[in-house]
């Protein structure tokens, strides 16, 4: 499983719906408009550089995204990641185990 990596093109909204666990950083860089409707067109850098920052500041940003990125790997076939669609959240004797759609329905 290759890590994904954030490089900006990314739609807010499609982030968010991925990683969770990005909103913190988002929101401390200003960008907060998760429930607006530009969250749904516009990019992750687009969105810094309109509410935070100078373009220049836009790698360091990404990398702080990067590094805050937990990526969840489906538990039964470790072969689709939280990167490749939504997975699905169960809990299985008190543990936390992630699900992908495909073994989901088996
Ligand atoms: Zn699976």
């Amino acid at each position: 499983m290759k890590r994904p990596t954030i490089t900006g093109t990314e739609i807010v909204a499609d982030v968010i719906e991925r990683h969770p666990e990005l909103v913190d950083v988002l929101f401390n860089h200003g960008i907060q408009c998760f429930g607006c409707g530009a969250a749904t067109t516009e990019t992750i850098a687009d969105g810094y550089r309109g509410h935070y920052g100078p373009d220049s500041d836009v790698a360091g940003f990404l990398e702080e995204l990067n590094n805050a990125m937990m990526v969840e790997e489906c538990s039964v076939c470790h072969a689709v990641s939280s990167y490749d669609g939504p997975l699905f959240r169960m809990m299985v004797e008190g543990e936390e185990r992630w699900i992908c759609k495909a073994c989901f329905i088996k």
